[in-house]
């Protein structure tokens, strides 16, 4: 072999060691300083992830269900084009009501690794996606944000959505600071023995409220486009759940309390009722439309102005993904 032939793949074997060293370093840092005792979101484990499981079920491995794009988010999110939406296996939540519970709280779904995961995001950047919108990551908190530091120094240009539940802590949020361009947070609750009742959270009202407010400092009021889209921002979604619109008012009245008015609300009509919620006597059916009316005239009747409202036929699972 000629000696300039030899030194060709000396350089491509160091080169490929040397990335794949940096990915694995950064990988297993994040993982022993977050996950050896996992305290990532409110549930606060405090269980080593490679021994055991917590509350989330998750492992120190990347699990998503599904990595596609999405036409059935809010308009300024999902635009013609579509989400470039991927949701991950397993939840911080266990919503008695979830759509989503067989990744939520089943076992579907596939591993993958960090770098895999970046190149999910550039491959739905090259489909089209007009933002990559991450689905309940919380507990992928560290593994995440590894991915998306990959992601951007290979080229990902498009804003990341950051899409929760809202059980989050301040210092899981610290991780993600000047990587997520758009906050969707839900703010489910007001008063937490609901949290407890259909979501088994403790203190989620709490949380969930220091959590939005983080998410205000790090990323403001709403940014779009020229043709609608949302570029940068904070904006917050509420479930009407049958038989809590003093909840839901309660909720709103936050928000205006605490926020400035150009956040925008997205008030989904969509419940219905699956999973555990077809058994409890509360929640057993979809909201009516005299309910939803009453919590969108309070909306107004408080002074909020930005708001998104769902048509009340959308409460149905058709829009739910089909996981099989
Ligand atoms: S991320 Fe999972 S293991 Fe960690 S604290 Fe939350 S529920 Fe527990």
């Amino acid at each position: 072999m000629p000696p300039t032939t030899k030194f060709y793949l000396l350089f491509l074997c160091i080169n490929y060691m040397t990335y794949d060293k940096i990915s694995w370093v950064k990988y297993m840092n994040l993982l022993d300083k977050y996950l050896v005792k996992c305290e990532i979101c409110p549930n606060k484990c405090g269980i080593n992830r490679f021994e055991t499981m917590g509350v989330c079920k998750a492992g120190t491995l990347l699990k998503i269900a599904l990595a596609s794009l999405h036409h059935w988010e809010e308009p300024c999110i999902s635009g013609e084009a579509g989400s470039g939406t991927v949701f991950f296996s397993h939840c911080n939540l266990q919503c008695v009501f979830c759509q989503n519970y067989k990744i939520s709280q089943g076992d579907l779904g596939r591993e993958i690794r960090i770098e895999e995961l970046a190149e999910e995001y550039l491959a739905l950047q090259n489909k089209g996606a007009l933002n990559i919108n991450l689905v309940s990551a919380t507990h992928y908190i560290p593994q995440v944000a590894a991915s998306l530091k990959i992601a951007l120094e290979k080229g990902l240009t498009i804003p990341i959505v950051y899409n929760t539940n809202g059980y989050e802590t301040i210092e899981g949020l610290s991780l993600l600071k000047g990587l997520i361009d758009v906050y969707l947070p839900d703010l489910k609750y007001y008063d937490d023995k609901y949290a407890i009742d259909y979501s088994r959270a403790k203190d989620y009202f709490n949380f969930a409220t220091q959590a939005i407010l983080e998410m205000y400092r790090q990323v403001g009021a709403p940014v779009y486009d020229e043709d609608g889209i949302i570029k940068r921002g904070l904006m917050i979604r509420h479930l009407l759940l049958p038989g809590l619109q003093e909840d839901s008012k309660n909720v709103l009245k936050w928000i205006r309390d605490n926020l400035p008015i150009e956040i925008p609300i997205s008030l989904m009509a969509q419940y219905t009722p699956v999973y555990k919620a077809i058994n409890m006597e509360n929640i057993n059916r979809r909201i009516t439309e005299e309910e939803y009316d009453n919590v969108i005239d309070y909306f107004f009747e408080i002074g909020l102005e930005h708001g998104l409202a769902q048509d009340y036929s959308s409460a149905t699972t058709y829009y739910t993904p089909e996981w099989e």
